[in-house]
Parts: C-alpha cells; structure tokens; sequence
C-alpha cells in the first residue's frame, strides 16, 4: 500500500483538472487531494487512478469518476460531525471522501463482495465509517435517521419514498441520480415534514441501484 510523491503528483492535477470543470469547495477538493485512489483500485488499473474517470472495480460494478464524486459531495454540503447516509459504499472512495470532511457516515452496499472488501480496506487506511451495512439502500437505514444529507451512488430508476422520509425535517439533502439508462442529478431539500425543494443538475450516468439482492 504505497503511496509515493508520483501519486502525489498525479493527484495534484487531478484536483487542477475538476477544478477547471467546476468544482469550487475548498474542503472537497483538498480531500480529493488527499486521498490515494490508486488503493481502492484493482492492481491493473493503478497507471489510471488519476484520470478523471470511472474504472471497473469488483462484481461489475464501478469506482465513480472523481468530478462526480466531487460534485455530488459538494451538493451535500457536508459539515463536521454531520450525520450522513450513503447508499453503495462500492470501492469506499466516496466514503472516505466523506470522512475527511469529518462527517459521521452510514454506508450501505449491497454486493456481498464489495461490502466485505470495503468495510476491511477502509479502516487499513484510516477511515472509519461509523458503520458499512450488508444490505438494501432503498430501503436507508430506519434506525440511524434522521441524516443531515443522504448520497446514492447508484443510478435510482425513481426516487425511494424512505430515503426522503429520512433526512432531517429542517433543511435535510438528499443527492440522487435519477432515471434508467442516463440519471439527471438531483438534489431535495427537506424544508419540512412533508415539503421538499428539488433542483436538477444536468446528467450522468451511474451503474443501476438493483433492487433485487444477490
Ligand atoms: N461510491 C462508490 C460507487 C460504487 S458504484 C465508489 O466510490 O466506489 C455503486 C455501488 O452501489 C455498487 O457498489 C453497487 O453494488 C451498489 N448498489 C447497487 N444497488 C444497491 C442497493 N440497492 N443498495 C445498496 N447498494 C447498492
């Protein structure tokens, strides 16, 4: 597990690259400067861990490109010791980048595999999730709500009803890619228990939230 001044390097410009595409918050781009991708990656794939890309990871999923990443960070607006939900831990990338925002994170995945995988990997590294759960995120997690902002890193075919239901009354952010083949990227804002604003920001394409577990 090396992570060497080429990285470094590397990484540096990956942060110059999302930056010039639109990433503005300081605390997001430092933690995407900060955090050896290469690691959550299969061996192959190191010499393009800091391409602004997705890349295969295990059971036919993928680790999201790094401007996507970025960008649905940013809409979450993460605060210190906020509580937050994320729904498809895969490689645990986006889950670190949440823990260097000091966030307490929830993170769900459903593919056996990569959950044991992740839940492992993450803590070698520092990270500490408050907890990675075997199980279905579209159902969220009942028991920990309410969630000061929730993340789904899958693409939703439409939006679950419990995800909204879970996030905080006052001002809760839910950041979710909605639709089948393309997702537009779309962010609620819980403004009271049954009111939510809804902004849509343009499209991108994510691996499908499956519905029906392994
Ligand atoms: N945040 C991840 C992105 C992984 S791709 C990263 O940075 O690497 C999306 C992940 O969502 C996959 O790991 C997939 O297995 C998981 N997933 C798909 N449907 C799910 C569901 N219903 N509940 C939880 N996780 C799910």
């Amino acid at each position: 597990m090396k992570d060497t001044f080429k990285h470094k390097g590397l990484r540096q410009q990956l942060v110059n690259v999302i930056k010039a595409k639109g990433i503005q918050d300081e605390k997001v781009l430092a933690a995407i400067g900060k955090i050896p991708r290469h690691l959550f990656m299969d061996s192959g794939f190191l010499d393009h861990a800091y391409q602004d890309k997705a890349f295969p990871i295990a059971a036919d999923q993928t680790i999201s490109q790094p401007y996507t990443v970025a960008f649905q960070t940013e809409l979450m607006q993460v605060s210190p010791e906020d509580k937050v939900l994320e729904i498809g831990t895969g490689s645990g990338y986006q889950t670190a980048v949440l823990c260097e925002l000091g966030a307490r994170v929830y993170s769900i995945e459903r593919q056996q595999e990569l959950f044991k995988k992740t839940s492992k990997f993450l803590p070698k590294l520092g990270y500490r999730a408050k907890k990675i759960i075997f199980g279905d995120g579209y159902k969220g997690l009942p028991d920990e709500a309410p969630f000061d902002s929730i993340i789904v890193t899958a693409g939703a075919p439409f939006v679950p009803k419990p995800l909204l239901s879970q996030l905080k009354v006052d001002g809760g952010r839910l950041v979710i890619p909605v639709g089948d083949d393309v997702q537009v990227m779309t962010l609620f804002i819980r403004k009271g228990p049954k009111e939510f604003e809804q902004h849509e920001f343009g499209e991108f394409r994510f691996v499908p939230l499956l519905e029906d577990r392994n």
